[in-house]
């Protein structure tokens, strides 16, 4: 038995590698389609995920996640890198910032996320603003129990299957930088374009426009001014969970 960890780091990591594993069957099949797998694959791929406690891992068992410690997750991850660069997106992992929600929005977009059910993508960086997120020029507008969204963004991984997006936009004069949950079937969403990577992850890293897309005040998350705040939170777990494959893939 390796020393480094308990038993129960020890039972994860070997349910995560036997995880990989089966995902690794299906990399030659994904690579030869350019990504994409047949949905019903998706479908039971994501439940084997399930079963074996390495779905939704950055969220809290009660809410019907894997409920791991940022270490144990960055044990699981690094097995799934290990095994496969390219099926990473299937055991799902939501937006860390996602708990942050109301009851509402939990219920709403959270909980069918951990379900399995839907999909999140966050959209923050711009043709402008990618290192410095703080520099983008999407603008949310006062309206009648809501806001008007417009802007454009750029590199929305996985947006190609959300349902949902957290975009972060500049709310009033003042520019307050907000997240707002924004429904990819809400009119004025449009993805333009679906740029191709050198991987063949089975989603891709799409591009959206927002014009005058209406948000209503309920579906600002975290409150009016801390979506620069949030943005970071998302992005030091989303580094994270980059880092730990990469390692893994370097074993
Ligand atoms: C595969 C992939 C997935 C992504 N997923 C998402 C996502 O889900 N959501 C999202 O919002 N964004 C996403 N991004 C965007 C990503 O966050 C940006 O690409 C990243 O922030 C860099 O921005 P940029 O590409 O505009 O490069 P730039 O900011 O133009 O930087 C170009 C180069 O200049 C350097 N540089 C920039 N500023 C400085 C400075 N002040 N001093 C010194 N050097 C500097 C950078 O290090 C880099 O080498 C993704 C990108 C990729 C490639």
């Amino acid at each position: 038995m390796d020393m480094r960890y308990t038993p129960e780091q020890s039972g994860l990591k070997r349910r995560a590698a036997d995880y990989a594993r089966l995902l690794m069957r299906y990399e030659d099949q994904s690579e030869q389609a350019g990504g994409p797998l047949p949905q019903e694959l998706v479908t039971e791929l994501t439940r084997a995920a399930m079963d074996a406690g390495v779905y939704a891992i950055n969220m809290p068992a009660e809410w019907g996640g894997a409920g791991l410690s940022l270490l144990d997750q960055v044990i699981v991850e690094e097995e799934f890198g290990k095994a496969t660069n390219c099926l990473w997106d299937i055991p799902w992992r939501p937006a860390n910032v996602l708990a942050q929600g109301d009851e509402r929005q939990r219920e709403k977009y959270l909980l069918p996320v951990i379900r399995g059910e839907k999909f999140d993508a966050f959209a923050v960086t711009e043709p402008g603003a990618g290192s410095d997120p703080s520099s983008g020029t999407s603008t949310a507008t006062r309206t009648d129990g809501g806001w008007l969204l417009n802007g454009e963004k750029w590199f929305v991984t996985c947006g190609d299957i959300a349902d949902f997006l957290l975009v972060q936009a500049d709310a009033g004069p003042e520019r307050l930088p907000t997240l707002f949950f924004v429904d990819k079937a809400a009119p004025g969403v449009e993805m333009t374009r679906v740029p191709r990577f050198m991987h063949s992850a089975v989603n891709g890293h799409p591009e959206f426009t927002f014009t005058d897309v209406f948000v209503a005040d309920e579906d600002v998350l975290g409150g009016v001014g801390n979506g620069y705040e949030l943005t970071k939170e998302w992005s030091t777990d989303d580094g994270l969970r980059l880092a730990a494959p990469t390692v893994g893939a370097a074993h």
